[in-house]
């Protein structure tokens, strides 16, 4: 299994080369990258600024509603990308469309190299539960892809959040739930453990080794202190680092 899943925040040059870098690295031989665009409901629109953000890369990027039938398209690939967006979207697309199993088949057992952006990423999980969208709609199914066997929990920050009202005005304290008090509730009624990924961070995935690169992450275990690392760590599949 290859894949590469990412937290989103690519908002400086530094963080977009690393992306692009990555990227290259990840679909290094591929051709033909479907990208796959169920996380916004403009799936043309989203599809061609995708392709204009990845910039000049040595595969083309296709979208998947561009074949007649998905199941096709995810045939011919020989690289899978999922943008972000509303995970809620996302989930229910790829469930109504039946693709769960097919892309989970595609990635572990045809090895079809994988990338996923915050939402992308969320989905690479068993289950979408750890996301920060809002319920915009109905899933038939918290399940998602399973292609790593812990939950990702993108845009992490430590918290608390301090913000202003005007650019240059005072900072006040938020006092509103931290991402890891919401993790807590997930691991009130779950066990797998969760990765907090910061802005700006990766996780480059072979088979049973992450490599974390870009910003730190946060491990969320139930009932444990929070464990914080830097980039250039390697974990395993249960989130150690033995
Ligand atoms: N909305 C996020 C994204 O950019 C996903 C998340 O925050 O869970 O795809």
């Amino acid at each position: 299994m290859k894949a590469l899943l990412g937290s989103g925040g690519i908002r400086t040059e530094g963080r977009r080369e690393l992306y692009r870098k990555l990227m290259a690295e990840n679909f290094t031989d591929c051709e033909r990258v479907v990208f796959i665009p169920f996380a916004s409901n403009d799936y043309n629109g989203y599809t061609s600024s995708m392709r204009e953000f990845a910039g000049n890369t040595e595969y083309e990027i296709i979208g998947l509603h561009e074949f007649e039938d998905p199941l096709m398209g995810l045939e011919v690939a020989d690289g899978i990308y999922v943008g972000g967006g509303n995970t809620w979207l996302l989930t229910k697309q790829l469930h109504l469309q039946k693709l769960i199993q097919p892309i989970r088949e595609a990635v572990i057992k045809r090895k079809i190299p994988y990338a996923g952006v915050s939402a992308g990423a969320n989905v690479a999980s068993p289950s979408m539960q750890t996301t920060n969208d809002m319920a915009i709609t109905m899933v038939p199914s918290f399940e998602s892809l399973g292609i790593i066997p812990f939950q990702i929990n993108p845009h992490y920050h430590p918290g608390g959040i301090w913000y202003r009202e005007k650019e240059n005005g005072d900072f006040h304290q938020h006092f509103g739930e931290s991402r890891a008090r919401r993790v807590s509730e997930f691991h009130e009624l779950n066990d797998t453990p969760v990765i907090g990924l910061y802005e700006g961070a990766f996780l480059k995935c072979k088979d049973d080794e992450f490599e974390l690169i870009g910003n730190k992450a946060a491990i969320m275990r139930k009932g444990e202190q929070i464990l914080t690392y830097d980039p250039g760590v390697m974990f395993n599949g249960k989130l150690t680092t033995a």
